[in-house]
């Protein structure tokens, strides 16, 4: 798993045209049953890959923390939502706030993450393959599947089911 995760980058850079093209087609000429396809290829990627020996979102990006992740974090650690803004987060370039640094601080050695049942939104649903209306997330896809290994290999069994 650590080799794939290590090599993805350069994988997901060879892959980009190719993936580039099947999404701007995928938008193009979406199939009806594009939502019951994602769910499918979803399941049973994660039956295969398991997140805990991986860990590499929360390792090398993290997620967006909306208002409604902070209030709920903040409550979850008896602070007041400006005080765990200033001692974890910062407000990035589209002026969303994500993690000061990574890996994120609320991963733990052994890959879990100390506020599972209080996490944001963006992290439950990472890596967003089982969303409805996949081909409208392509641009974040084609940047996920050089993080994620179950997203790449999603997009690699999407590009053999749809033609
Ligand atoms: S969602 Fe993807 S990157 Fe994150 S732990 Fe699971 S397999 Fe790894
Ligand atoms: S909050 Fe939890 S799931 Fe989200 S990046 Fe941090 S450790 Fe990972």
């Amino acid at each position: 798993m650590q080799d794939f995760i290590n090599n993805l980058p350069k994988l997901a850079k060879d892959k980009h045209n190719e993936n580039k093209k099947f999404f701007d087609k995928l938008k193009k000429k979406t199939p009806k049953n594009l939502d019951y396809i994602m769910q499918e290829l979803h399941e049973q990627e994660f039956e295969r890959t398991d997140c805990l020996k991986c860990a590499n979102c929360c390792k090398t990006t993290g997620p967006l923390f909306t208002d409604k992740d902070i209030e709920r974090i903040s409550k979850h650690f008896k602070l007041k939502p400006q005080q765990f803004i200033s001692q974890y987060l910062r407000m990035d370039e589209e002026n969303d706030y994500v993690l000061q640094n990574v890996p994120c601080a609320f991963l733990s050695a052994d890959n879990y993450c100390s506020i599972y049942e209080v996490r944001p939104k963006a992290c439950s649903e990472f890596p967003h393959t089982d969303r409805k209306k996949f081909q409208q997330i392509s641009n974040l896809t084609l940047k996920n599947v050089a993080i994620c290994p179950a997203a790449f290999n999603i997009v690699e069994e999407m590009k053999k089911l749809i033609k």
